[in-house]
C-alpha cells in the first residue's frame, strides 16, 4: 500500500455521506478539522472510507503509541476479551489490573513505592489526581497554568485554561483555582537564553499568588504539562521544572505532572519529565498508555495513597481488556518504541527545522522525542501569530494526505505513533513542505 495516496476529491463521496449522517445524530461539540472518516489503520498508514491512504502523524490525538492495530497489542486485547471482558477491579480482584500496576511502578519517575489507580481518560486521571492531592494534604487550594489544559470533566476543567470556548457557560468551576505563567521560550518575556534562564516566568507564582493571594500552607498541588500539549507543544525548560519543584518542596505542596499528553514513550523518555531529573508526587497518565483502548491513571508516591476503601473509585476503570492492551504497549515501549521516538523524533525535527530555511512562515520548531511543534508566524520580527495560514496548511496537509493537527493559537504538532520510520518521517517533512508552499502561494 502506497502511503499516502489521494484517489478522490476529499471528501470522497462514502466519507461525504458519512458526515451528513453523523451531522444529524452527533454532538455538534466535536472539532473536526478536517473531513476524515476512517475505514482502517495499520501502523502510521489510515484508509478512509474511500480507499484515500493518508500518512499519520496525529495518532489519534497522540495516543496510537504502538501504531494502528499492532498484531501484539491486538492479540493481547482478543485474547483476554475471550478470558473476560469486565469485573470491575474496585469491587474485585483480577491480575491484568495487578500486573499493570506492578509494570507503571516499574518505569515510574519517582523513587520509592507508588500506586495506581485507574480511571478511563485523562479527565478522570487529572480528576482522581486533584481528589487524591486534597485528600493527602488536607489542603484544598490548586494552582495550574496559563495555556494548559487537562481535561473537560468540572474538576479538570477547573484547571485548564486552554481556550475560553472550553469553560464558556459551564461556571461556576472549582473554586480556589489559581492560574499562573507557563514557559514559553520562543516568547520569553526576559529574553533569557537557555544558559542563563532563571525560570523567571515563575517569579508571578512565588512573588505574587503565593503572596498576595493565597498562603502557600492551603495549597494541595501544582499540576502542569511538562510539555504543554493544547497549549502549542511548548517544552518547559529544566530549569522552569526544577524551580518548580523547589517552590513546592519549600511549602509541603506537591507536584502533579499531566502526562497524558507527553508521557508513554513520545518524548524518548516514558515520561518528558526524566528529561529534567524531577520527581514529581503525583502523575496523571492517559492517551498512549493502551493504544487507544480508553484507560486513565493516576500515580502517585505509596504514602500519598492513604485513601480508605470507597474514597474514589470507578466501575470501568482498569478494564481488564485495557490493562491487557497497556501492558503490551509498555513492553513494546520499552523494547522498542522509545527508542524509536527519539532516534525518528531528531531526524523529523531536523527536516522540520531544515524547512524554516525556506519558510518565512515558520517562526519555532521546538519539542522532544516524537512531540514537535512548528509554530507559524507572519513576521519573525514581531512574531505576530499566523493563525489562519496554520489552519490552511493543516488542511492543505490533509489534501496531500498527511494527517497533522493544530495545538495553541498558530502552532502545527506532529505526534504521530512512535512506530514512525525514517523514511515516513522523511515523507511527513515534504508534505508539510508542500502544503506550506499551498499556503504561501507558491
Ligand atoms: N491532559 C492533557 C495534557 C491532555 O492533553 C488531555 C487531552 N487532550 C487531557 C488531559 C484530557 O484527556 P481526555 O480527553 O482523555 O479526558
Amino acid at each position: 500500500m502506497a502511503v499516502p495516496e489521494i484517489r478522490t476529491p476529499l471528501p470522497g463521496p462514502k466519507a461525504a455521506a458519512l458526515i451528513a449522517r453523523d451531522a444529524a445524530v452527533i454532538s455538534p461539540s466535536y472539532t473536526r478539522g478536517y473531513p476524515l472518516v476512517v475505514g482502517q489503520a495499520r501502523g502510521c498508514a489510515v484508509e478512509d472510507v474511500d480507499g484515500n491512504v493518508f500518512l499519520d502523524c496525529a495518532a489519534g490525538i497522540a495516543v496510537n503509541a504502538t501504531g494502528h492495530s499492532h498484531p501484539d497489542v491486538v492479540r493481547a486485547i482478543v485474547d483476554q476479551a475471550a478470558k473476560f471482558q469486565h469485573m470491575s477491579g474496585t469491587d474485585f480482584y483480577y491480575e491484568p489490573q495487578i500486573r499493570l500496576g506492578e509494570a507503571l511502578a516499574a518505569v515510574a519517575p519517582m523513587p520509592g513505592g507508588v500506586k495506581s489507580f485507574f480511571g478511563n481518560s485523562g479527565s478522570e486521571a487529572v480528576e482522581a489526581s486533584i481528589k487524591l492531592a486534597r485528600y493527602a494534604t488536607g489542603r484544598s487550594h490548586l494552582i495550574a497554568f496559563l495555556g494548559g489544559f487537562h481535561g473537560r470533566t468540572l474538576g479538570s476543567l477547573s484547571l485548564t485554561a486552554s481556550k475560553t470556548v472550553q469553560r464558556r457557560g459551564f461556571g461556576p468551576l472549582l473554586p480556589g483555582v489559581s492560574h499562573v505563567p507557563f514557559a514559553n521560550c520562543y516568547r520569553c518575556p526576559v529574553n533569557a537564553t537557555p544558559d542563563a534562564c532563571g525560570a523567571e516566568c515563575l517569579d508571578v507564582l512565588e512573588h505574587e499568588t503565593l503572596v498576595h493571594l493565597v498562603s502557600p500552607d492551603e495549597v494541595a498541588a501544582v499540576v502542569v504539562e511538562p510539555i504543554q500539549g493544547e497549549g502549542g507543544y511548548l517544552v518547559a525548560p529544566n530549569q522552569f521544572l526544577a524551580r518548580l519543584r523547589d517552590i513546592t518542596s519549600q511549602h509541603g505542596i506537591l507536584l502533579v505532572v499531566d502526562e497524558v499528553q507527553s508521557g508513554m514513550g513520545r518524548t524518548g523518555q516514558m515520561f518528558a519529565i526524566q528529561h529534567s531529573g524531577v520527581e514529581p508526587d503525583i502523575v496523571a497518565i492517559a492517551k498512549g498508555v493502551a493504544s487507544g483502548m480508553p484507560l486513565g491513571v493516576s500515580l502517585a508516591r505509596a504514602e500519598l495513597m492513604s485513601w480508605p476503601p470507597g474514597a474514589h473509585a470507578s466501575t470501568f476503570g482498569g478494564n481488564p481488556i485495557a490493562c491487557a492492551a497497556a501492558l503490551e504497549t509498555i513492553r513494546l515501549l520499552r523494547e522498542q518504541l522509545m527508542a524509536n521516538a527519539e532516534r525518528v523524533g531528531a531526524r523529523l525535527m531536523a527536516g522540520l527545522v531544515a524547512l524554516a530555511d525556506k519558510h518565512a512562515v515558520i517562526g519555532d520548531v521546538r519539542g522532544r522525542g516524537l512531540m514537535i511543534g512548528v509554530e507559524l508566524v507572519r513576521d519573525r520580527q514581531t512574531k505576530a501569530r499566523a493563525i489562519e495560514e496554520r489552519n490552511a496548511v493543516v488542511n492543505a496537509a490533509f489534501r496531500r494526505g498527511l494527517l497533522i493537527l493544530g495545538a495553541g493559537k498558530n502552532t502545527v504538532r506532529f505526534c504521530p505513533p512512535l512506530v514512525l520510520t525514517e523514511d515516513e518521517a522523511d515523507t511527513a517533512v515534504r508534505i508539510f513542505d508542500e502544503a506550506l508552499g499551498d499556503v504561501a502561494g507558491h
